[in-house]
């Protein structure tokens, strides 16, 4: 059996260029699609089908319809439009009726044809005088290229994407006959008692029928086997590392005596809600374990996830451990200073803020006390990470708006300590989807409503025309003693158009729409003591309008500000739009979003009709994840979104939870992988995150 299965194995790890037909510059251009090896070939899936399994006498064809036809060429030749364009057409009839194929701009095609040949025509038939077909997809039939011709006609057909020099049709006959050779060949990863559960089909007939599937069901077979595959493979792998991690990081054992918790409610102002009890459980769980916590817990902005790792720096401080908050910017590790402060000091607990405009003197004090133990909680931005700050003993990390860091800055933090807990919070909502990929190897905890009494924001999407209304409106609310934010895509002009720089729009409104009003501009490149001096005076009610670009996006708390009106709002993704209305409806009063936008696509259009109709952060994060994909929706690769080339996390989110649910429970019963029935999946795994997983990690 070895013996024999060897040479073929071989020949599916074989490079392109040695294949039959292709050769070291075909192999080049081959490359450009991802393609080296054999076995690249068998999975470079298809882009799209046609179906070609019909050929119609043209007797029948019916005009705006797709057909293939078969024919002999009666006639071609060349001629030139009014305005100079060369069209190539030839008249093909099948003795019940003929039809034109035209092609512009292809002279040369006339080389390729000749009167009296046998041709097949595919493609959209159109009436004018006679019948049309307009660039269809030809074959031209010799008796030796029968095989060919089922290949390419009389069947579904499968279209695959190209790069310069690859024709359809070559690459099309290449991987046919790969199929034909190797398909049975290819290893089975997928365990068999996993396979039979949930009825996938086996990786021969997979592999064929996404290529060149008789009929559409095995196309949809083929297709599901394929995209659990990739889903399972990528989970599996997750599962390892996450158990792995667990293994390792010999963590802190928090104690929960009995009361704490207890005690931490009596001296809240307000009752938790039934979801950060769930969440603080979980956390207290995690810390009382000596592996050390990687949770995620997220919740819409103002949904209370302070207050909850307030619970986590009471139980670490509580154990004699430091805790450290690290957040983006440093207008939210000041509101976080405040209100962890005014928790805290009166318990004797010593909290301390470090950020950029921090004297370079009062840091070193505060480095020096936290080097010593003398701080029990550290707040700040990323200056925490530096490499002169080290603490006594850090028990918790925390990290706030995670999605604003990156990977490696999460680590560094960590590495402060020894295995000190991890609490990672973000308030831009990532569905399901995502977070079991991207973020696959933290426990998860999430908190879906706000606390009670919160009055859902108005929203309304309105066009530029109506801009004026809207300033009316903003008016209103201000003689009412209320507060408005307006913000725009950008700080200075591009020249498009001047609502949308934040500085142009401050001088429009100001001069000519509310010339009685007290207007402030606030902007990234504004120095950091002025921008505290426009939040204070805001805070302040001191100034009636705020106009902004993005800055104000996460950290200011406001509850007089009843208004969010947003420039050009088709410029924002749904996460920041959902994180701008956040920051309005935080006070007992009605408040309002405007979204101001004349859309240019139909994107846009759909971006904004779902952020009318909804305010769940959660839902939003899923049609954006439908709607920009899930590149977009995390901003990017150093996030460490894996690659998916088949599956897409929205369309078949129920096989990737299927997968998610079967890969744990391998892994949870075999970490190695060291069954006989899932060796071949560990091979391949190995083989796949050379370099990112390591044998060893298996064992
Ligand atoms: P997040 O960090 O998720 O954005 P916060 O923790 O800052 O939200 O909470 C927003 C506001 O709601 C704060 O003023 C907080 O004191 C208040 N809050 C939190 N939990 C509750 C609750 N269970 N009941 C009432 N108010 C709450
Ligand atoms: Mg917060």
């Amino acid at each position: 059996m070895q013996e024999k299965n060897r040479p073929i194995e071989d020949r599916l790890k074989l490079n392109v260029r040695y294949l039959k037909g292709v050769g070291p510059r075909k192999a080049e251009q081959l490359s450009r699609l991802g393609i080296s090896t054999a076995i690249d070939l068998l999975y470079c899936l298809p882009r799209r089908y046609e179906d070609r399994r019909e050929i119609r006498l043209i007797r029948n064809v019916e005009p705006g319809g797709v057909f293939t036809i078969k024919g002999t060429i009666r006639s071609h030749g060349i001629w030139k439009t009014k305005k100079g364009m060369l069209v190539y057409e030839m008249v093909v009839n099948d003795g019940t009726g003929s039809i034109h194929g035209v092609w512009y701009n292809q002279p040369y095609l006339k080389r390729y044809f000749t009167r009296g040949a046998f041709i097949i025509l595919y493609g959209k038939v159109e009436s004018f005088r006679y019948l049309q077909m307009t660039h269809p997809d030809y074959e031209v039939l010799k008796k030796e290229e029968e095989d060919l011709e089922k290949i390419n006609m009389g069947r579904i057909v499968p279209i695959y994407p190209l790069t310069q020099d690859i024709t359809q049709k070559y690459l099309r006959s290449l991987i046919y006959r790969e199929i034909e050779e190797t398909s049975e060949a290819v290893k089975e990863i997928i365990p068999t008692h996993i396979r039979a559960r949930h009825k996938l089909a086996d990786i021969a007939f997979a592999l064929k029928n996404i290529h060149f599937p008789h009929k559409f069901e095995n196309l949809k077979r083929a297709y599901d086997r394929i995209v659990f595959e990739e889903f399972f493979v990528l989970e599996t792998t997750l599962a390892i590392i996450k158990d792995k991690r667990k293994r390792d990081q010999r963590g802190i054992r928090h104690e929960a005596r009995s009361g704490l918790f207890e005690s931490f409610k009596k001296m809240l102002p307000f009752r938790l809600t039934e979801e950060q009890i769930t969440a603080i459980k979980a956390i207290e769980k995690d810390m009382q374990s000596d592996h050390a916590m990687n949770r995620l817990l997220q919740g819409e902005v103002g949904s209370g996830k302070t207050v909850v790792s307030m619970y986590a720096m009471f139980l670490t401080i509580k154990n004699g451990f430091q805790a450290a908050i690290m957040v983006p910017t440093e207008t939210l590790a000041q509101q976080h200073y405040l209100t962890i402060s005014e928790f805290f000091m009166p318990l004797g607990i010593s909290v301390r803020l470090i950020v950029g405009s921090t004297s370079s003197e009062a840091k070193n004090d505060i480095k020096e006390q936290l080097r010593t133990g003398k701080v029990d909680i550290i707040i700040g931005t990323h200056s925490l990470i530096q490499q002169d700050v080290s603490f006594d003993n850090v028990g918790l990390v925390i990290i706030d708006e995670q999605h604003k860091f990156g990977v490696s800055q999460r680590s560094l933090f960590r590495k402060k300590g020894r295995g000190p807990d991890v609490l990672i919070m973000t308030a831009t909502p990532i569905p399901r989807t995502l977070a079991i990929t991207v973020y696959g190897d933290l426990d998860v905890s999430t908190i879906k409503g706000l606390p009670e009494g919160r009055v859902p924001v108005s929203t309304y999407w309105v066009e530029d025309d109506r801009k004026d209304k809207v300033y009316r409106f903003i008016s209103e609310e201000v003689a009412k003693g209320h507060q408005a934010y307006i913000v725009c895509p950008r700080i200075e002009e591009d020249g498009r158009d001047e609502t949308s720089s934040a500085k142009a729009l401050y001088e429009h409104l100001k001069n000519n729409i509310f010339p009685d009003l007290k207007l402030a501009l606030l902007h990234g490149r504004l120095a950091g003591i002025q921008k505290d001096k426009i939040t204070s005076d805001f805070k302040k009610n001191k100034i009636n309008i705020l106009v902004s670009t993005v800055v104000i996006e996460v950290g200011i708390d406001h509850p007089n500000a009843t208004c969010m009106v947003i420039e050009s709002a088709d410029r924002f993704g749904l996460a920041q739009l959902h994180q701008l209305r956040g920051r309005v409806g935080r006070g007992e009063h009605k408040s309002y979003c405007i979204l101001i936008s004349d859309p240019k696509n139909e994107a846009a259009r759909r971006r904004l009709e779902a952020f009318e109709r909804t305010q769940d952060g959660f839902e939003l994060a899923e049609e954006d994840l439908i709607i920009r994909g899930p590149g977009e929706v995390l901003g990017v690769r150093q996030h460490g979104l894996p690659e998916i080339r088949f599956g897409d996390m929205a369309e078949d989110k129920d096989l990737l939870e299927l997968a998610r649910t079967e890969a744990f429970q391998l892994v949870a019963q075999d970490r190695g992988l060291r069954d006989e029935r899932n060796r071949n999946l560990r091979e391949f795994i190995i083989d796949k995150y050379k370099g990112r997983i390591k044998t060893t990690d298996m064992s």
